[in-house]
């Protein structure tokens, strides 16, 4: 196997730190959070307490001023044992980040530390009912009040919505400027006008509260306005690569759980008076996922040092977001067949993670979009 040279000692301490808080927090509960159809709130409490929640924010916005890999370990970690009930990757690498990157000293002075000890939970609003892929369709309006912006319309399908105290919303502050009239807000949630709508029922990711959410005249205060006003879209475009690679290595970790589910139960099963792993057309199927699934965490790999060293551009996001998800629900759905009608049942981690990574190839982007997005730089 090609070793990973990405993690120093450091790093390995800190992933065996993380593994035990999943499998004593996490694992033994998800099942109970899959049913309620959300994590509990102390949860987030417990991660924050534990240094887990925005680790790469500067200490002085209270996070650990660590580098990236440290993220790169928790979601490694939470996708290795299934979990994809806690939003802790959305809120630490990719909502804190805005904040960080875009926000004003008031802005990142009075959230980022809320963020990182999980006193709030934060989540980013661009899909509307109208619009997901054509970003530039929203609907949703902020029009300049005094020192206020008024906010109106409705978000949909949003991560950690009907749990978020935080949420970036995407607006149009310019109905005629195209591209240059979106901007990005701070919004509170508890700002009056601000109502979640029902936790989304969802084919997998049970356990995410993934929400509706609705803007009625919302007074958002011009403080909150991130970034620049028609700058919004100029921003996404900055932010995305990082989340798209987010969601490729855990497409690589989820392929890999899956893959070493499969591995044992074929090894257990017996079938013709033998394991089913000893049959050749299964352990040559495994070998195949085996193959493929290192060379997906090569190219992640790669790419995590091209965002450690800044250089990680739209195009290259794309192709690993586009391939590394393919691949996660090819190797998925392999799995299942191999756990034969045990691999049906919700009672075995390799369904619910065959549900889970459908979506991979949806949100983030399409992966259609990947390819358009791809197909720009021929
Ligand atoms: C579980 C879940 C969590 C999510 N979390 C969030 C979140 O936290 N925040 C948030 O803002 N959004 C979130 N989303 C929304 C997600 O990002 C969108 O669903 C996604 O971007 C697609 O948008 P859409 O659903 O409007 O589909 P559409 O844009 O309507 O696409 C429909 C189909 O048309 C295809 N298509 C569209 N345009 C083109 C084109 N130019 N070329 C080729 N094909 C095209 C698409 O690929 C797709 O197959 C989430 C979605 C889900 C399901």
């Amino acid at each position: 196997m090609i070793p990973r040279t990405l993690f120093g000692d450091d790093h390995q301490l800190f992933r065996d730190t993380v593994r035990r808080f999943m499998e004593a927090e996490v694992a033994p509960h998800h099942a109970r959070w899959d049913e309620q159809g959300y994590v509990d709130r102390d949860l987030w409490s417990k991660a924050g307490a534990a240094g887990f929640l925005c680790p790469s924010m500067p200490e002085q916005y209270g996070g650990s001023g660590v580098d990236i890999l440290f993220s790169v370990i928790l979601m490694e970690e939470q996708f290795r044992i299934g979990a994809t009930g806690p939003g802790f990757g959305l809120h630490s690498e990719i909502v804190a980040p805005y904040i960080l990157h875009q926000g004003s000293e008031y802005l990142k002075s009075t959230y980022l530390p809320r963020l990182a000890t999980g006193e709030m939970i934060g989540a980013i609003a661009m899909t509307e009912p109208g619009a997901g892929s054509d970003l530039q369709g929203i609907k949703t309006s902020a029009v300049k009040d005094g020192e206020h912006y008024i906010l109106n319309g409705s978000k949909t399908f949003i991560t950690n919505g009907w749990h978020c105290d935080l949420v970036i919303v995407v607006a149009r502050t310019d109905p005629d400027a195209g591209s240059k009239g979106i901007s990005l807000f701070v919004v509170d949630t508890t700002m009056p006008g601000f109502t979640k709508g029902k936790r989304l029922h969802k084919m997998g990711m049970s356990a995410q509260d993934t929400s509706e959410l609705f803007f009625d005249q919302v007074r958002v205060p011009a403080q909150n306005l991130l970034g620049e006003e028609g700058r919004g879209f100029a921003c996404l475009m900055q932010e995305l690569p990082w989340e798209r690679l987010q969601i490729a290595l855990t497409g690589v970790a989820a392929a890999q759980a899956a893959l070493d589910w499969t591995i044992q139960y074929t090894r257990d099963r017996q079938a013709f008076g033998r394991s089913v792993i000893d049959f050749q057309t299964v352990s040559h199927k495994l070998a195949e996922m085996k193959t493929e699934i290192a060379v997906g965490q090569v190219f992640i790999d790669r790419c995590i040092e091209l965002k450690l060293a800044n250089k990680l551009d739209a195009e290259t996001a794309s192709m690993a977001k586009y391939w590394a998800t393919e691949m996660q629900f090819k190797v998925m759905d392999q799995c299942v067949q191999l756990h034969g009608g045990y691999g049906y049942m919700h009672e075995y981690p390799i369904a619910r993670a065959w549900a889970d990574a459908r979506v991979q190839r949806i949100y983030g982007g399409t992966n259609e979009i990947m390819k358009e997005l791809i197909s720009r730089t021929l």
